[in-house]
Formats: C-alpha cells, sequence, structure tokens
C-alpha cells in the first residue's frame, strides 16, 4: 500500500462526506493505493454514524472510536499503530487541510528521501489575535528550543516514513512537537511544503486558550527529557552544587561581617530584617521544587506501563 491518511477527530460529523470524496477523487486521479483511518477521539455528535455510511461505501476506509475523548495525541498514537502505508500523511478533518498537498508530500518522501515532512501554512485563515500572532511567538520558541527550523511545528497536515510513525509515541498533547520526537527518535532528515490553508467550513476549532499553556509546558518537558533524562544528575547535579556553594559563600559571608562587626563592637546588621529576604528565600525553594516535581512526575508517567492505555470501543 503507497499511503495510509490518518485523520483524528472530534464532533466534525460535516465535514467528513466532502473531506473523504476529496480524498478519494485525489487518489484515483494519482493512482495511488490507499487507505484512510478516522479515529474517532470521542466525538458526541453522530461522526460515528457519517464514518460507518461512509464505510459502506468503500473498503478503503477504517476507524477507530474512542470510548470518550482522550486528545489528538492519543488519537494519532493509535492510527499510526494501525497505518500500514509505505508513507503516513495525516490530516485534519475539518477540511482546513487541503487533500490536494498529498501527491507532493507523498513524493517528498519517496523521491526527495525525506523522513518527514511537515506542512507549513504560511498564509493562514485563522484570527490573528487568537491564533496567527501566538503562533508566530510560540514557533519561533519552539525553533529555538529544538534546533529544528520549521516554520509551523503543529501544522495538521504531515507526512511521515512509515518506519517513523512506528517509533515515535505521540503521548499527552505531544502532537505538537512531533517533528521533535522524530529527531529524537534518529529521523533527521525533516522537510517543509508550504501547504493551502482553508478557512474551517463547519463546526469550531476544538482548541482553546489553555493550548498556549500546555504548549510551553510541554517543550520544557521535551527539552528536559531529550537532554537530561538518562542522565537526570548533569542537570540537579550541577545546578544544585553551584547554588549550594553559593549559599556558603552567603554563609561564609555572614558570618565574617558579623565576627568582625563583633570584634569592633558596632552594631551588625540583620539580613533577616530584610523582607525580601524571605521571599527570595521561599520563592526559590517552591520554584525549584515545583519544577523538580514537574520533572520527574513526567519521567513517571513516560514510563508507566497504562500509559498508551486507550479505551476503543469499536474497529474496523
Ligand atoms: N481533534 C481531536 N481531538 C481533540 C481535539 C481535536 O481529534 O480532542 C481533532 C479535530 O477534530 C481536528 C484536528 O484535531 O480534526 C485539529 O483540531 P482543530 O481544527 O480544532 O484545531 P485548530 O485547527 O483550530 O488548531
Ligand atoms: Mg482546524
Amino acid at each position: 500500500m503507497d499511503i495510509s491518511i490518518v485523520v483524528p477527530l472530534y464532533n466534525e460529523a460535516e465535514s467528513l462526506p466532502e473531506l473523504t470524496a476529496w480524498i478519494e477523487r485525489v487518489m484515483e486521479e494519482q493512482q495511488l493505493s490507499y487507505e484512510i483511518i478516522f479515529v474517532n477521539d470521542g466525538s458526541t455528535d453522530n461522526s460515528w454514524q457519517v464514518i460507518r455510511q461512509l464505510q459502506e461505501k468503500s473498503d478503503k476506509i477504517h476507524a477507530i472510536r474512542f470510548r470518550r475523548n482522550y486528545g489528538k495525541s492519543p488519537a494519532l498514537y493509535c492510527g499510526f499503530d494501525r497505518a500500514q502505508g509505505d508513507v503516513v500523511i495525516t490530516m485534519d478533518a475539518d477540511l482546513q487541510d487541503s487533500p490536494d498537498e498529498i501527491p507532493e508530500l507523498y513524493r517528498m518522501i519517496k523521491e526527495d528521501g525525506f523522513d518527514l515532512v511537515s506542512g507549513w501554512k504560511k498564509v493562514r485563515y485563522d484570527n490573528a489575535v487568537t491564533k496567527n500572532i501566538p503562533s508566530k511567538i510560540y514557533n519561533s520558541t519552539a525553533r529555538f528550543i529544538t534546533g529544528l527550523k520549521l516554520h509551523d511545528m503543529n501544522c495538521g497536515l504531515k507526512a511521515y516514513r512509515n518506519v517513523v510513525v512506528k517509533n515515535i509515541e505521540v503521548y499527552g498533547e505531544m502532537h505538537r512537537y512531533i517533528p521533535f520526537l522524530a529527531k529524537n527518535a534518529g529521523f533527521t532528515n525533516i522537510g517543509e511544503k508550504v501547504v493551502v490553508h482553508r478557512k474551517r467550513k463547519y463546526g469550531n476549532t476544538k482548541f482553546g486558550l489553555e493550548r498556549f499553556i500546555h504548549g510551553y509546558l510541554d517543550l520544557f518537558s521535551l527539552w528536559y527529557l531529550n537532554k537530561f533524562s538518562k542522565q537526570p544528575m548533569h542537570f540537579f547535579g550541577l545546578w544544585g552544587s553551584i547554588m549550594f556553594f553559593i549559599g556558603l559563600l552567603a554563609v561564609v559571608v555572614v558570618g565574617i561581617l558579623k565576627w568582625v562587626a563583633l570584634a569592633n563592637g558596632t552594631p551588625a546588621p540583620l539580613v533577616t530584617n530584610l523582607p525580601y529576604f524571605y521571599i527570595a528565600l521561599t520563592m526559590m525553594i517552591i520554584g525549584t521544587q515545583l519544577f523538580m516535581s514537574g520533572f520527574i512526575s513526567e519521567l513517571v508517567t513516560r514510563t508507566a506501563p497504562e500509559r498508551n492505555n486507550y479505551k476503543i470501543s469499536e474497529e474496523f
């Protein structure tokens, strides 16, 4: 099989027939063998019935139905697990990504030898204030931290060599950073293609403002996990030692000052009389503790045997 198209969806019933027809048209024109894998992420509308009807007309359509809404990453994870095509394409269900891009993405993987090609929505049709500008800031931070020169890390439209999707674990909300996951798994030939972005035709966006916060925190985790998860001591040990040393120095200074003042019989100033001293102290301790517990829980969730156990109610 040439291509597997993985489509995660959450309440996108109106878009599905149009999307399916469009994909079928493009695939038939190009004479490519393919499958479409819909992953119904706990939709509460009639998306599942629509998929069933589509499936009656075409044996190329497969689907997974989650018992509840787990998120886009789990949906991609399960779709990737099922994908059989040489090239795996992911696209959103909301018709914002155009199936017309598929042949060129396929060619870039097959002929140009890319492991992964990420779409770049150079011209976007989303709200400027809530989407476009934040996305620019977010992407430049992501570029800095991941070292990947991509303009649009979180584009839903991407193409992968099959072996790539079988070797990455898209958990939590890590779908935003799949190119980075791929890079860390050793797939470094990562390309980019400008893709057409369209207005959302039906329904609303499924990601609210929390995506900024989650996105940034996940970026920290990834950076940390990639750099230090195998040697946490390189991070905690180094900074722990530096801080301990500064603390020791401060104690020595305070001690010497006190000693000199006592020897001269002059009254010594008390550091503990400053409110800032207490604020700095508490904040630093709490901050470090929070960060550490964050990283540690991240490590725990990553190794938990249940981490990819999603409840599937139907599948075909
Ligand atoms: N999606 C999903 N599970 C979720 C949220 C979203 O499967 O919990 C799907 C959604 O149906 C769509 C894709 O992920 O196919 C992208 O979502 P959306 O279009 O809402 O994101 P946006 O384009 O606004 O960034
Ligand atoms: Mg969308």
